[in-house]
């Protein structure tokens, strides 16, 4: 190490210098010293161990159990430990983290009582000085923060806290020596984890007990004991195994992936099901048994009333249980509680729930916590009031990067970063678990390690290629921040007031922040910026500069992962079949889906078409009695597959969401006949439909056209053929990602020709099936070559981002518009061709097909006021 002389002090001159001594600090200190970069850890405590070093107070432990939540890189030390508990307590995980310092002699490299006040880019230098409490400062190429999601405690703020002049204690900063309460008459502030944990076991010393509440918390038994038998065993039998399932899990722990929704799942499997969670006593084990339960809020809300039933069992006096039960947030969008005895504990007489919702603090005094409707003399006041999490002690060291900017002032309205590593204007600044990383959704260990570990060879990888800087792009991050958003935006997390979402915090903006698209996923992600030349990073240094600049993820994540399902099926190109085949595979393929809504009645029957008789299924809302108005719907597939009930999620869902009637009508297929009998059909059924309108249950003058794909293409020709025609009178139309012309070149054909379900060579495929080259040009099968498009209904277009017909989309709704119609058109961003109809699958959708049945809406209410 090299020290030079700068000003007054003396500066050292480091590879890489490391803030915090946590499972996140030691661990990159191991890998910075096995790659050989000169490296210190600086941290403000005055030993290793981080969250495990500064939470001693009573009931600590982990909720991860043990055998998961240890480190992995190295299989002699993990032979070496053996944890005793199947969640062990901080003392034990302490020592294992002080274990870990000594066996890799880690102490000379770390600076205790350390504390970094701030730190500076200097942009000529390409390097970092950080400078401490203590005035040291070091200068480094990396700069690398451990500095921990939850370890800045949140300050309680209530008024008159400074003046109380018994004992004083926070969870997160406890006496190394203990607390003796015998006697006392104490209280807890704050029911997050750290309160539930103690609550049981202060109560067992104290004289009078008295717990203030603001927001219930769902908590279950951790029924603690011996580390379980099965981990251990897989464990034993293949640690390696074990070890990279954990890895590629969604959470960091292996657990089983429900396939059921609460809906699918009789009342019997339900209560089985929850009990058989409740008592494996681990926070996954709700997750691993329910598929929606993030995702579904009736589902959620079933199972938190089970829940709510055992809090109610468990607590005697009613008042008391129904105040512990958590009813304005669904569960698991807040961190969930594992305790021992914690609802018990309510039973004893000589333990208090005090409810600050009902009765909020007014005053600490001296020597009393006063609600606004009552007094409670203390001796300890316990503050378990949680942390400034994730990005709070990342903000508290005055980080200045390039042209000034802070990374307080860059993440006033929250943070941005790429991958959770790297932040924009911050060049060689890392952060482990940083936001927008899965970081506290995961066992920490594991992301750590991934986190660790990814540093570690980016920082090999700059070195062997002569490189000294590195620094996400804004399009990388802009894209990230999207990404992490649109996962979020699928959960109900958002819903919550949460410490997820910085709620906790007065003032902190309202923004979720970790990465909620799961472990496996996020692995293979930052796998995959590595694999493709550091896509979304600027490398410089000596020897040259270089970027890959783009966006990792551009899909919904949901779509995401239907693509990644459906290629893990390896399907054969539909294309390559012939259409029986196509239509057989596509049948199989539509009854593995999700059935939709509930509607309120199925109807099937059939109509005259031009060439005989044409089938329709009809969908009536389950809002009684009607009349309603009416859509006509056209399916999709090509004008080859599909029938009047394959799109039936759709139908039902659009049923349900427009309150009106769907009509599916099945038209002639191709290549048995080709054009223009689909479009003969689809004509006549309006036609049929508008004449039959309140046999059906519609009302006059509330008829509507639809259709998905080629059925988009079949309701637009329909409308150009009944303006024409002088009729039906038709009050709008919707075309879902619709086919509109014969041209193939655009650039969406281009950019999506391979990838996304509709490729350009199955539409290549269906156009022969359909249509001659020599009538392609026809209105009929080209609805966008019409010569005037006015005088048609008004329109909602959807268009797709990663689709070959979205361009043409987009030209057809632009010319209705030159045309003088009324027209809406939806961009949707990260989706394919076929993702938003995908109900019950493509979470995403859904806020695409709430804008489609708005427009319904819209085109019926008009038609009203006309
Ligand atoms: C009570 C509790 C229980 C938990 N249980 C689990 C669990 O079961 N499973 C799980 O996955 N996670 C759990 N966590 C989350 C836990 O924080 C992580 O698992 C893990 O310990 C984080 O390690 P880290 O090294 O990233 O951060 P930390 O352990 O928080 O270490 C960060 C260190 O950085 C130091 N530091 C911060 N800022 C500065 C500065 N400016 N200057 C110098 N030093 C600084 C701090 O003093 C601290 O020692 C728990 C957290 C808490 C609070």
């Amino acid at each position: 190490m090299a020290v030079g002389r700068e000003g007054n002090g003396s500066v050292e001159e480091l590879d890489a210098v490391v803030v915090g001594a946590g499972f996140a600090g030691l661990y990159m200190l191991h890998r910075l010293r096995q790659a050989g970069f000169a490296s210190t850890v600086l941290e403000s405590a005055d030993d290793v161990g981080g969250t495990w070093y500064w939470n001693r107070y009573p009931g600590a432990r982990c909720d991860i159990p043990t055998t998961d939540y240890t480190y992995s890189f190295d299989a002699e030390l993990e032979a070496e430990w053996t944890w005793s508990e199947k969640y062990a307590a901080q003392p034990e995980i302490l020592s294992y983290l002080q274990y870990v310092a000594r066996k890799y002699d880690f102490r000379p490299d770390i600076r205790f009582s350390t504390r970094v006040a701030s730190a500076a880019w200097d942009d000529a230098a390409s390097r970092w000085t950080i400078k401490t409490d203590a005035g040291d400062r070091l200068s480094c190429r990396w700069y690398i923060m451990a500095t921990g999601c939850l370890s800045l405690p949140k300050e309680p703020d209530i008024l008159g806290a400074e003046r109380f002049a018994g004992e004083v204690y926070y969870t997160s900063r406890w006496p190394h020596e203990g607390v003796d309460f015998s006697g006392k008459r104490v209280a807890v502030i704050g029911t997050g984890s750290s309160g539930i944990q103690s609550i049981p076991l202060i109560a067992k010393e104290a004289s009078q007990l008295l717990v203030f509440q603001r927001t219930p918390n769902f908590s279950m038994p951790a029924h603690n004991g011996p580390a379980p038998t099965d981990r251990l065993k897989q464990l034993a039998e293949d640690r390696d195994a074990y070890r990279e399932n954990a890895r590629r899990s969604a959470a960091g722990v292996t657990m089983p992936i429900p396939v059921e929704t609460v809906a699918m799942l009789s009342e019997d499997d339900r209560r089985r099901r929850f009990e058989e969670a409740w008592e494996e006593g681990e926070l996954l084990a709700f997750g691993a048994r329910f598929a929606d339960l993030l995702a579904n809020r009736e589902a959620n809300e079933t199972i938190s009333e089970m829940f709510r039933q055992k809090i109610r069992e468990m607590v005697d006096d009613p008042k008391t249980a129904e105040a512990l039960c958590p009813t304005d947030y669904p569960i698991m969008t807040k961190r969930m509680c594992l305790d021992t005895d914690y609802y018990a504990t309510f039973n004893q007489p000589h333990v208090r729930l005090v409810n600050l919702r009902k009765h909020p603090i007014s005053t600490i005094t001296e020597s009393s916590i006063d609600t606004i409707d009552e007094s409670f003399e203390v001796d300890a006041i316990v503050y378990a009031t949680g942390f400034d999490a994730m990005t709070g002690a990342l903000v508290s060291v005055d980080v200045t990067g390039r042209h000034g900017l802070t990374l307080k002032r860059k993440w006033a309205h929250g943070p941005h970063t790429y991958l959770g590593l790297m932040t924009v204007g911050f060049p060689n600044l890392f952060m482990i678990t940083g936001p927008g990383s899965p970081s506290v959704l995961s066992n920490m260990a594991v992301s750590i390690e991934q986190h660790v570990d990814w540093v570690a060879d980016c920082l090999a990888h700059l070195r062997d290629r002569g490189l000294e800087r590195i620094e996400p792009t804004h399009t990388a991050e802009t894209g990230w921040d999207q990404h992490v958003h649109d996962c979020a935006d699928i959960t109900l997390f958002p819903v919550a007031n949460s410490w997820y979402m910085g709620a906790n915090v007065p003032g902190k903006p309202r923004v979720f922040l970790p990465y909620v698209g799961g472990v496996d996923v996020y692995r293979a992600t930052c796998e995959e910026v590595v694999e493709r030349g550091y896509l979304g990073f600027q490398l410089s240094g000596p020897a040259g500069t270089q970027c890959n600049d783009g966006v990792i993820r551009r899909v919904q994540p949901d779509v995401f992962a239907v693509l990644n399902a459906m290629a893990e099926l390896d399907l054969p190109l539909l294309e390559t079949l012939s259409p029986a085949e196509a239509r057989a595979l596509t049948t199989e393929l539509n009854a593995a889906r999700p059935p939709g809504p509930e509607v309120g009645e199925i109807v099937d029957g059939e109509l005259p078409g031009p060439a005989g008789h044409l089938e329709y299924r009809l969908y009536r809302p389950p809002t009684a009695p009607g009349p309603h108005p009416i859509v006509v719907y056209f399916h999709g597939g090509g004008w080859v597959l599909g029938d009047k009930q394959s799109d039936e999620p759709l139908c039902r869902d659009l049923c349900v969401r427009a309150d009106a009637v769907v009509v599916s009508v099945d038209y002639r297929h191709a290549p048995e006949h080709r054009f223009p009998a689909a479009a003969d059909d689809a004509f006549a059924a309006v036609k049929w439909v508008a004449a039959h309108v309140q046999e059906l249950g519609g009302i006059p003058g509330e008829l509507a056209v639809a259709g998905w794909s080629a059925g988009g293409n079949l309701a637009a020709v329909a409308c150009q053929r009944a303006r024409d025609a002088g009729g039906p009178d038709l009050v709008g139309q919707v075309l879902l990602t619709p086919l509109t012309d014969y041209d193939m070149t655009r650039s969406s054909y281009v950019e999506n020709a391979d990838g996304y379900i509709l490729t350009a060579g199955l539409m290549k495929w269906f156009w022969d099936h359909y249509a001659d080259p020599a009538v392609r040009a026809d209105p009929r099968v080209s609805p966008l070559r019409a010569g005037d498009l006015s005088a048609l209904p008004p329109a909602l277009v959807v268009t797709c981002e990663f689709d070959p017909l979205r361009d043409e989309g987009i030209a057809y709704a632009k010319a209705l518009e030159a045309d003088g119609v009324q027209v809406r058109l939806i961009t949707a961003r990260g989706h394919t061709h076929t993702s938003p109809t995908m109900v019950g699958v493509v979470l995403s959708g859904a806020s695409i097909r709430a804008e489609v049945a708005g427009a319904l809406r819209q085109f019926f209410a008009a038609a009203v006021q006309a």
